[in-house]
């Protein structure tokens, strides 16, 4: 933060606009934010007469320039750090988002237009994870800034991306061992999106009291060979709970997987106060009544939060085109540029490396059967 504060501030002149501008022009302005970082002054939009209800105004605005896509916007405005205060935003309704500070307040926040402005993408100017700066006003406050992104979490929606959650840390991979049975081709497609996300993942198989769980050891250490961190948990014995609750400490992690699996109950035994409602989201309320892919952090007493939502607990994230899946096999990558073919699918090729790898039992036949799968679209 203070190197960042010791940046040069520059100057930004931008096109400020009433809340009726229509969304084309909204992104035309993005479009010239991203080409030079600021709005041309002679440009005909800044010169048009303004209708009724609509206004266009220029306004300087002293910032840092950032303006990437990952950042989120244009420019980091400058702020009166003596007047605001720093906060998590752990979830967004309609135009208000809930802030809370270090020591466990919470705001109702609105957002300071000047961001709609600088916002690269006008559709999440605060997203849920977001770290910002706002002015408090008793409950309230206004969301002044927003802090740079990284880890974020989304899903592409009609071709264009939505952001779930921003600043994830891991992903915890839920899977229980049995009750249902334990489906490794689940966790590779969720180890893909983790990849693809680049956050990180845990893998937590869980209900282990249920079953001896020898005979999967040699499926589960193929995850562990690769150096995938795995754990073997029991929420009703409370086995390894502790260790679950060491990796979430001061961190952000999202947790997916089926339902069924144990995710509730094993919040609730690392931190009783959750209190998530267990087993009584049935599939059917999920598809119908929680749509929305809302996200909410939950705060733990012992730092660090989890994001636990109905709508990416299957982590339905899944964008990722054929070609790219190898790349995300962490154990089939240093075979692909073995292949006699550049393009080799790996699928019915001849000379291919992976298959002789397969063959000679350098490589787990089943991943490279949920490879097939996955190249071929199948979504297990
Ligand atoms: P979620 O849908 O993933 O949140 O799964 P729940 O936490 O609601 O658990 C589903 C069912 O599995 C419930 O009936 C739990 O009591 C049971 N369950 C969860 N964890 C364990 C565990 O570690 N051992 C056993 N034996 N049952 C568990
Ligand atoms: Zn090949």
């Amino acid at each position: 933060m203070a190197k960042r504060d010791r940046k040069k501030q520059q100057k930004h002149r931008l096109e400020l606009r009433k809340n009726a501008q229509t969304r084309s022009r909204q992104s035309d302005l993005t479009q010239r934010f991203r080409q030079d970082g600021s709005v041309d002054d002679a440009s005909p939009h800044g010169e048009r007469i303004s209708g009724k209800g609509r206004l266009s105004r220029k306004r300087t605005v002293v910032g840092e320039q950032v303006g990437d896509e990952t950042t989120g916007f244009s420019v980091l405005p400058e702020i009166d750090k003596s007047e605001c205060l720093p906060g998590r935003v752990l979830n967004v309704r309609g135009l208000t988002s809930t802030v809370r500070t270090d020591d466990g307040r919470t705001y109702e926040c609105a957002t300071r237009r000047l961001l709609k402005t600088l916002s690269i993408d006008q559709r999440h100017v605060v997203a849920a994870g977001d770290r910002v700066w706002f002015l408090p006003d008793g409950a309230e406050g206004r969301i002044e800034r927003v802090e740079p992104r990284r880890g974020i979490l989304s899903r592409t929606s009609r071709s264009r991306q939505h952001i779930i959650v921003t600043n994830v840390d891991q992903v915890l991979v839920v899977m229980s061992a049995v009750e249902p049975d334990l489906k490794p081709h689940l966790i590779d497609r969720f180890l893909i999106t983790a990849a693809r996300s680049g956050i990180t993942p845990l893998i937590v198989i869980t209900k282990v009291d249920l079953l001896d769980h020898a005979p999967l050891q040699p499926t589960l250490s193929v995850f562990s060979q690769m150096g995938y961190d795995l754990l073997l948990v029991s929420a009703t014995t409370g086995f390894n709970v502790d260790r679950v609750r060491r990796r979430l400490r001061d961190r952000e992690s999202v947790v997916a997987g089926q339902s069924g699996v144990g995710k509730s109950s094993l919040l609730n035994a690392i931190e009783p106060g959750l209190r998530l409602r267990t087993n009584e989201v049935s599939l059917e309320t999920q598809k119908g009544k929680h749509t929305t892919t809302t996200a909410e952090l939950l705060p733990l007493s012992d730092g660090g939060y989890v994001v636990d939502t109905p709508g990416i607990r299957q982590f339905q994230l899944w964008d990722v085109i054929p070609e790219e899946v190898a790349g995300y096999f962490r154990d089939l990558r240093p075979y692909v540029n073995l292949c006699r073919f550049p393009d080799c699918t790996h699928m019915h090729e001849t000379d291919c490396a992976v298959k002789d790898a397969i063959a000679d039992g350098r490589l787990d036949a089943r991943r490279y059967e949920s490879y097939c799968h996955l190249f071929e679209g199948d979504l297990v």
